[in-house]
């Protein structure tokens, strides 16, 4: 197994479930990395970002739970053993349910790390009437360059296969449209997913799209947010390709 990716996950695990970040609480929130073609690495269920330990993560086959995503009615219990049957090592403890939805996003191009979390600022935006709105329109540049031009957004639905599927679906909608793999992934009523090619681009992106929030729940109070133009998002977003390849480089 590689090392530097175990490494990294822990790292980042520990950096998205830091308590004065309030982004996950007790067993909230979940990350995971993409080891090579066949499998990945994932939080195991019930485990804690903040403690994860080496013995909290579970290595899976991709091949075992990706054939799901295309099935209409699975009962739990075949959920349940499907993802049990993923583990490399049977002895390993059992992968998040979410699993799911990590297995379909580490098969995107540039995505080899993904990280979920219920972020208290961007759930106070995705748990009101304007949520739809945080994914589409922008507030400040970095916004761009870190969690992208847009977001691609999940109404309300529930956690587990449904819910990897709904984000197959509108995942793929979104890379027809804007030919690359999203940064951020909104889930009404629930909390964010970041992607990126290093554990680092997962953190930047989660921290950013935090701070984004927190910048318009502010900005609220003053009859704002005042939102980017079409225009000026564009022109960001054609260079943050550009920035965030070169800060890739160092990371
Ligand atoms: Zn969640």
């Amino acid at each position: 197994m590689e090392q530097s990716k175990f490494t990294a996950l822990l790292n980042l695990s520990h950096e998205l479930g830091r308590a004065d970040r309030q982004m996950a609480i007790l067993g909230e929130g979940n990350t995971s990395a993409r080891l090579s073609a066949a499998t990945f690495l994932i939080k195991a269920s019930g485990t804690r970002l903040e403690t994860l330990r080496e013995e909290d993560v579970v290595e899976c086959k991709f091949e075992t739970l990706l054939p799901l995503l295309a099935q209409k009615h699975v009962a739990d219990a075949e959920i349940e053993a499907a993802l049990l049957a993923s583990r490399v090592d049977p002895q390993a403890k059992k992968p998040s349910v979410e699993a799911l939805f990590h297995a379909y996003l580490l098969t995107l191009p540039q995505v080899d790390f993904a990280g979920h979390t219920h972020a208290v600022a961007v759930n106070q935006i995705l748990c009101s009437p304007r949520a739809r709105e945080f994914a589409s329109k922008r507030v400040f540049p970095d916004e761009i360059v870190y969690c992208g031009g847009a977001a691609v957004f999940i109404s309300y639905t529930d956690p587990g296969l449904r819910l990897a599927q709904a984000i197959r679906r509108r995942t793929e909608a979104f890379m027809q449209r804007h030919r690359q793999a999203p940064r951020t992934i909104l889930l009404e009523n629930h909390g964010l997913i970041t992607l990126g090619r290093t554990a680092e681009a997962v953190l930047a992106a989660m921290l950013m799209a935090e701070k984004a929030a927190n910048i318009w729940l502010g900005a609220a109070n003053y009859g704002g947010p005042k939102f980017l133009t079409k225009q000026h998002v564009q022109r960001i977003a054609s260079r943050a390709d550009e920035h965030y390849r070169q800060r890739m480089l160092n990371v």
